[in-house]
């Protein structure tokens, strides 16, 4: 059970002061009987509450997936550059989604957005080493000397040791396509662990999170929200 108030406010019908004045005009209805007093419990889920004759439909939490563009920062809010948070449709934004982990600026790919604390704890604390699979684009011929190195960790330039990563080779050539698998996620830390072998990224793709894959039907720049299965899939 949860107060009436709460329940309208999370939706984005205004603060807990404008929903308590829109209560007092009378056109908010519970099992079709109008309900003033915003101290009232309702419980969402058995419950039909209505705003002006319309039903609605009550989640807690939202839980989006964007195919991060270029040129957007991973972060809620910040004074001069474009976040992911900013291009959400207002319904969405309601419900103050966040990012769950960073990719940089530069870095495209699957990006998870949600309110659910517990769930982006679960996902970037790191004692649950949650794979992540990256497409990357390097600079120079990546080889089986690689592989190796990364299979058992690699020394970043600050002397930090990282923890094992897979490496598939797609392509090699002046050029290289791979795709890494890591379990950690230090700053910047796929394009720091190419420069310990002294390697370049050109390119970076997020492909997965856990058992979650991209939705490549999403161009950069989109988001759907996610299907119950696929949330089921990170927790
Ligand atoms: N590793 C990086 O270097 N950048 C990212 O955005 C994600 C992982």
């Amino acid at each position: 059970m949860m107060r009436i108030d709460k329940v309208l406010a999370n939706l984005g019908y205004g603060s807990r002061k404008e929903v308590k004045k829109l209560l007092k005009t009378g056109v908010v209805r519970v099992d079709g009987e109008p309900v003033k007093d915003a101290k009232i419990h309702v419980d969402p889920d058995e419950q039909s509450i209505s705003v002006f004759g319309e039903e609605i439909e009550y989640k807690e939490f939202v839980y989006l997936m964007m195919n991060k563009p270029r040129g957007l920062l991973s972060a809620t809010e910040d004074e001069y550059a474009e976040t992911v948070i900013d291009v959400l449709e207002p319904e969405d934004a309601v419900f103050t989604p966040f990012p769950v982990g960073r990719l940089d600026k530069d870095t495209e790919g699957l990006l998870i957005l949600t309110n659910d604390g517990q769930l982006a704890h679960h996902l970037t604390s790191p004692k649950h080493h949650v794979p992540k699979t990256y497409y990357a684009e390097i600079s120079g011929v990546v080889d089986e000397s690689d592989v190796t190195a990364f299979s058992t960790g690699v020394t970043l330039e600050d002397g930090y040791e990282t923890k094992p990563g897979e490496l598939v080779i797609l392509d090699t050539g002046p050029t290289s396509f791979i795709e890494l698998t890591i379990t950690e996620g230090k700053y910047h830390q796929v394009k720091r662990m190419f420069e310990a072998v002294g390697k370049k990224v050109k390119y970076l793709k997020r492909l997965s999170m856990g058992s979650l894959k991209l939705d490549e039907s999403l161009n950069p720049g989109e988001y759907r929200e996610l299907t119950d299965e696929e949330i089921d899939l990170l927790k």
